[in-house]
């Protein structure tokens, strides 16, 4: 077979040579240790908890050991491209100020940072493997390879495109020039020499050693269109943008002998890989699965930005499921930039790490617990100038009222911050009470309607909002007395069947009908913020 004749009839627009890349892109002049690491999201308009987790983990890796960490767009596949999907990407990177060295939208010396930019260098290299014989056009039609399948399973062997199997694989010049003369469209497939029946070890930078079976598919290297799949673009790329870890999800594994296969054919030197495990969550029942984009909203990051989370905190928050010993380092430096915890690779958990919705709560409260007034009212702006603009003046209209707002609802007065607040718009919601435009009543009374009024007459009458909370709080008791309540915890407690309730249930009357809930913080404060028209009104409006 003349090899070179062949090579030229498939590619005769390429007149580069593959010398021509590597001069191109030359190795990078880096310090000793110095490790690259990509991340290669494809633009499919998700945009996951996973994606966040790996590009921490590339982040972290590269910039600790003097390397560099570049953005790279998988935008080969065209059937799964989502318009504003890069967009989508870029911001969400951004939000989680995630940054890159280099790579899409902010350039670099070892682009294009776009797959589909790059389709002239992949055809250069499918060119130089047709011209060694490692490679070969395959004029199948989807109907042929359902019938080989077919067949094959018919026969109990092994499905895919591979050995005998493989009608391309050394067809005659011939045939292929009759078939081109014809125009009918054809995929170049790589010439796979492996033998399923050996094995290797291999050093995986996380899972350490695993086995790896040897590749035999002729996998598809150049779709019909001319644009790679996966596999070889990923070979190139890694090659020439010099990437020196490859950490990618383990649903790499299974392919990863196809790479392996393709790096030794195209004459590259392999670079480390590190392939991380899937996240997983107990669920209601649970049990232990997978997070699915089906099922769980949390495993979209957008689900996390809309409710308004602090970036950072989720961020500490992955960082303890991405290194075993970061939250312990974490306790004993709270505070610090988690830059300074030293990350590493095989810190990482070998299977499935338990993602935990409650535990990131938990976080967020501890994190936002730490923020002075000033931060957490720029925090709030910014969340409710992006998502809730129409009531940036309900909100921040009255600066003073805020600063009153939050400092109660923060605890700010209090010797021990209060940790109830999770993101921005739980926040939000806290205090929406507060506005007219945002209130609503949530919460029943717990009391019949005759009961209810004659507690709400007494206090409006009794009210004056020049009382402190001392003086407030005799009132209220006083009525609790005079209703058939006690104001004495301790007897009621011991004999809660001689009263009506406690001054507890009384107060709690008064917070239902002033807030709409039943609980909130301390509602005499509640009142001096709100004021007296605007509490009265709201228990009138009950009345
Ligand atoms: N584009 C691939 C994906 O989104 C990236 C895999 C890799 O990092 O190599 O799954």
């Amino acid at each position: 077979m003349d090899y070179a004749r062949l090579a030229e009839l498939l590619f005769p627009h390429i007149d580069k040579k593959p010398e021509y890349y590597e001069q191109l892109f030359p190795k990078r002049n880096l310090p000793e240790g110095a490790e690259v690491l990509r991340m290669a999201p494809s633009p499919t308009g998700f945009i996951h908890l996973g994606n966040l987790y790996g590009a921490l983990a590339d982040e972290r890796v590269a910039h600790q050991s003097n390397g560099v960490f570049f953005l790279r767009i998988e935008d080969t596949d065209l059937k799964r491209k989502v318009e504003g999907a890069v967009e989508t990407i870029l911001s969400t990177f951004k939000y989680f100020n995630i940054n890159y060295d280099e790579g899409a939208e902010i350039g670099g010396e070892y682009g294009p940072y776009y797959q589909r930019q790059r389709a002239e260098i992949y055809q250069c290299f499918a060119k130089k493997l047709v011209q060694e014989g490692k490679a070969y056009p395959c004029f199948c039609s989807e109907e042929e390879l359902n019938e080989i399948r077919e067949k094959q399973t018919r026969l109990n062997e092994g499905t895919g495109y591979y050995g005998k199997w493989a009608i391309w694989r050394d067809a005659p010049l011939e045939k292929v020039e009759e078939k081109l003369k014809e125009g009918v469209p054809f995929v170049i497939r790589m010439k796979s020499m492996g033998n399923p029946e050996i094995k290797h070890t291999f050093h995986d930078e996380i899972k350490g050693d695993i086995v790896v079976v040897e590749n035999n598919m002729d996998a598809v290297l150049l779709k019909t269109d001319g644009i790679p799949t996966y596999h070889f673009a990923h070979a190139i790329d890694d090659h020439f943008m010099r990437t020196t870890i490859v950490l990618r999800g383990e649903e790499w594994l299974g392919t990863l002998n196809i790479h392996l296969e393709l790096f030794d054919m195209l004459g590259f030197d392999l670079p480390k890989f590190a392939h991380t495990t899937v996240l997983m969550k107990i669920d209601e029942t649970g049990t232990k699965r997978k997070l699915s984009k089906r099922k769980d909203p949390e495993l979209s990051l957008d689900y996390y930005r809309s409710l308004g989370y602090h970036p950072y905190a989720v961020k500490i928050y992955l960082m303890t499921i991405l290194n075993w010993n970061f939250e312990q380092w974490y306790l004993k430096n709270p505070g610090k930039p988690i830059e300074e915890f030293k990350f590493s690779l095989d810190k990482m958990g070998q299977s499935g790490a338990l993602f935990d919705l409650d535990k990131l709560n938990n976080i967020c409260k501890t994190y936002l617990a730490s923020f002075s007034l000033e931060e957490m009212k720029d925090y709030l702006k910014d969340f409710v100038r992006t998502y809730h603009n129409d009531l940036y003046d309900v909100y921040f209209g009255n600066e003073e009222t805020m600063d009153k707002i939050l400092t109660l609802g923060m605890g700010l007065n209090l010797k021990k911050r209060r940790k109830d607040y999770i993101n921005a718009s739980q926040i939000l919601e806290s205090i929406s009470f507060y506005f007219d435009e945002t209130f609503r009543r949530e919460d029943e009374f717990k009391y019949d309607r005759e009961q209810v009024d004659e507690i709400l007459n007494m206090f409006v009458e009794s009210y004056d909002y020049n009382d402190d909370n001392g003086a407030w709080f005799e009132k209220v008791k006083n009525i609790a007395e005079r209703c058939g309540f006690t104001s004495d915890m301790k007897a009621y407690k011991e004999n809660p069947d001689n009263y009506k309730g406690s001054v507890a249930d009384v107060a709690e009357t008064i917070r239902v009908a002033v807030v709409g809930r039943r609980n909130s913080p301390d509602l005499w404060s509640i009142m001096q913020i709100m004021g007296a028209e605007r509490s009265l009104a709201r228990i009138k409006e009950v009345l």
